[in-house]
């Protein structure tokens, strides 16, 4: 089955010079689902993971299976005053504008293993702010993952302290 045939590329979107990949029309189709996200935690397997920690929204749909699939318990990120306990946060640039990223004070214990997963990895700056809030935390990060890479763009260079995956490359 080829996983990339099934991402739609829509030109221009959200904005002009944009090619952006659209991965609803791949999770609607049960068995690449499954194939993502088994083929995923194939990649980091041979990794300690005792979290899976992914950024809303796209992040969730990646992330809470690879850790359902890994036995890892997930934790969300979340963007500016959608959690309801005690936060941490950061203020992060987008490759579209700025954000602010929040997670549960008490997410993580200090030493705790923890792999990072989105949708798609482009400068980095969405998983080097989540990487951010997990490492104040005191979680270690075993792994970064990614079921998109946009190779041109060099988030794997911003990241290169860490150990880096993906599935499908453009
Ligand atoms: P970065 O922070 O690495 O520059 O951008 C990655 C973030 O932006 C991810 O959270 C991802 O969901 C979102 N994103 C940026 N471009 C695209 C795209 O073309 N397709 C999808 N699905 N998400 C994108």
């Amino acid at each position: 089955m080829d996983l990339k045939e099934k991402i739609r590329v829509i030109e221009d979107f959200p904005q002009k010079g944009i090619s952006f990949k659209d991965i609803t029309t791949l999770i609607k189709d049960g068995k690449a689902f499954r194939r993502v996200i088994k083929s995923m935690a194939d990649l980091v397997r041979h990794k300690e993971a005792d979290l899976v920690v992914a950024p809303e929204a796209r992040g969730f749909i990646i992330g809470a299976p690879i850790a359902y699939e890994l036995g890892a318990g997930f934790v969300p990120i979340r963007k500016n005053g959608k959690l309801p306990g005690e936060t941490i946060r950061v203020e992060y640039k987008l490759e579209y504008g700025i954000d602010i990223i929040e997670m549960h004070k008490d997410a993580i214990k200090p030493g705790q293993k923890v792999i990072v997963a989105d949708d798609l990895l482009a400068t980095g700056g969405t998983i080097f702010s989540t990487i951010e809030l997990v490492e104040r935390l005191g979680g270690e990060i075993s792994a970064a993952i990614f079921l998109i890479e946009l190779t041109d763009i060099n988030g794997r260079e911003n990241l290169s302290e860490y150990d880096v995956f993906s599935l499908i490359k453009y």
